[in-house]
């Protein structure tokens, strides 16, 4: 049975669910909160890497409070983390406070979106998107 390691949002567990079940409202086994919550995970370091390291793509949106097209855009990421769940995780990293994160990845004008799969970088964006082109971008890299 095909099986997908799924990071817990909470407690950063790591969860084995068969992949037909991902979609089902599973619960940690540590913390039995909701592995799914419909919504960007706030990433720091160690989040980051543990996310990184289990199985489902997970998109990256790098982005900073002061800045105002990153605030434009935040609604379309969490339309999209919605709509996305379980297929792709969904994180947020906040460049201010996590300036190593955003140092190690080169982040120099934000909103700067990467796509992560199978620990790596898949694509990158620079630069709000208009929803259906968020979406379309989605698709095409997963
Ligand atoms: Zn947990």
């Amino acid at each position: 049975m095909a099986t997908r390691i799924v990071v817990c949002p909470h407690c950063r567990t790591r969860n084995r669910l068969p992949v037909e079940r991902l979609g089902d409202h599973g619960r940690c086994g540590s913390c039995k909160h909701a592995l799914f919550t419909g919504a960007p995970i706030e990433l720091d370091a160690p989040g980051f890497d543990a996310h990184l390291a289990a199985d489902l793509p997970i998109v990256v949106d790098f982005w900073a409070a002061w800045c105002g097209p990153c605030k434009a855009f935040a609604p379309t990421f969490a339309a999209a983390a919605q709509e996305f769940e379980p297929g792709i995780r969904f994180g947020k990293v906040d460049t201010e406070a996590q300036g190593s994160l955003a140092a190690r990845f080169g982040i120099r004008s934000i909103p700067t979106l990467i796509l992560f799969a199978r620990g790596r970088e898949r694509a990158r964006l620079s630069g709000a998107l208009p929803p259906a082109e968020f979406r379309r971008w989605l698709t095409a890299n997963t």
